[in-house]
């Protein structure tokens, strides 16, 4: 057995990367101070925000003023649901099936429809164009999914929306309607330009990309105005008040430099190695699950018909490999997932998938050793 392990979840969790611990590390000692204090070294501190918000800006192709920082995605997805939707109580929103639940359930407590997606997780754009009625405020689709991988046409759904806002404005609608996408899982391989995308508030969460955890932010159109989901001293412009998550910023945007920065790279090696192994886990007769061209380059997620993932994970994990069944974030319910579901897997058939996601640190050794090893482990 080997003397390390291979961690083969990189969806839920990134190890911070070195040169993203030690940006952050002074602002916990030498530069602890409240960034809103007045004195020099308060505004260093202050200014060091502010070179991160520019930084953060700067790969979204926006002004920095509208960069909000949050506790996460969590936070950023309820920021963008429920600050559109207080201050629009009658309207609604529309979101896909297969979104997080930070957005589902923040979705679900207003009038709401949801978007059936196609077998491969697409969205269904017909479905789109039918719920797209003059009541929605919001639409809210992820840039690509957490569980399986798959990318979604932001342009294509921009189009749609594009156009049913001018069919509002001739018809003297004077609802406004907003764009949305989670982009949690997509800075590491995929462009962020909001602009080009057609969304108009974008979040991304340092978490998933080799920054420290508990730390996001909301990209919000400078025209669109949010109802707080936090009252307080005022901070981020009034839209989310608290003391700055200081450390926590720097290094966010430190991370988002370095994967945006290696994002070519990335997606060459990474998309050697997925398709090496959907190869080899199709050899052990497994099925893949979501879209095999619009999928995130890092992300393998398969069903074994008749075994029981739980079974092969806590076999793996004797062997030091460490993936998921499915996205951490629902590791605490039994229920099968809801993407699953809505991608049409039987209840049987999602309680015999697996996700395997790739990162910066997967070689092809680690993957052949797990191939070998869940090749014994399935027989
Ligand atoms: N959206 C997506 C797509 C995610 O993958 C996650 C985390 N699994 C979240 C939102 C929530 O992120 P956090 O728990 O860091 O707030």
């Amino acid at each position: 057995m080997l003397d390390r392990t291979i961690y083969l979840d990189y969806a839920s969790a990134t190890p911070v990367l070195p040169e993203v611990g030690d940006a952050m590390r002074p602002y916990f000692t030498n530069f602890f101070y409240n960034p809103s204090a007045l004195y020099k070294e308060a505004r260093q501190v202050a200014n060091a925000v502010d070179g991160a918000r520019v930084a953060v800006a700067h790969h979204l192709g926006v002004k920095k003023e509208e960069i909000i920082f949050t506790s996460g995605a969590t936070e950023a997805n309820n920021l963008a649901v429920a600050g559109v939707l207080s201050r629009f109580p009658n309207a609604s929103v529309l979101f896909s099936a297969i979104e997080h639940d930070s957005v589902v359930h923040t979705g679900e407590q207003y009038h709401h429809g949801i978007i059936a997606v196609q077998p491969d997780g697409r969205l269904d754009l017909d479905d789109l164009l039918e719920k797209l009625t003059d009541t929605v405020v919001i639409v809210s689709v992820m840039y690509a999914n957490n569980e399986i991988g798959t990318i979604q046409d932001l342009k294509a759904i921009a189009r749609i929306i594009a156009a049913a806002r001018q069919t509002r404005k001739e018809r003297g609608n004077t609802l406004p309607l907003y764009f949305h996408t989670d982009a949690t899982q997509a800075p590491s391989y995929l462009d962020l330009h909001v602009h080009g995308l057609g969304v108009d508030m974008m979040t991304i969460n340092s978490g998933k990309i080799y920054g420290p955890k508990g730390v996001g932010a909301l990209y919000v159109n400078r025209t669109i105005r949010l109802q707080p989901l936090l009252s307080g001293g005022g901070q981020e412009k009034g839209v989310r008040s608290g003391t700055e998550n200081v450390a926590g910023i720097i290094g966010f945007s430190k991370a988002l430099d370095i994967v945006q920065n290696d994002r070519n790279n990335e997606v060459d090696r990474l998309s050697e190695l997925q398709h090496d192994l959907f190869q080899k886990l199709e050899a052990l007769g497994c099925k893949i699950n979501g879209s095999v061209h619009h999928r995130l380059v890092n992300n393998i997620h398969v069903t074994f018909d008749g075994e029981d993932n739980e079974r092969l994970l806590y076999a793996l994990d004797q062997k030091n490999i460490q993936l998921a069944t499915g996205s951490a974030c629902s590791a605490s319910s039994d229920e099968p997932s809801h993407v699953l579901k809505a991608i049409g897997l039987r209840d049987e058939q999602a309680r015999a998938s697996l996700r395997i996601t790739l990162g910066r640190y997967t070689t092809s050794d680690d993957l052949d050793y797990f191939v070998t090893t869940l090749q014994d482990i399935l027989r």
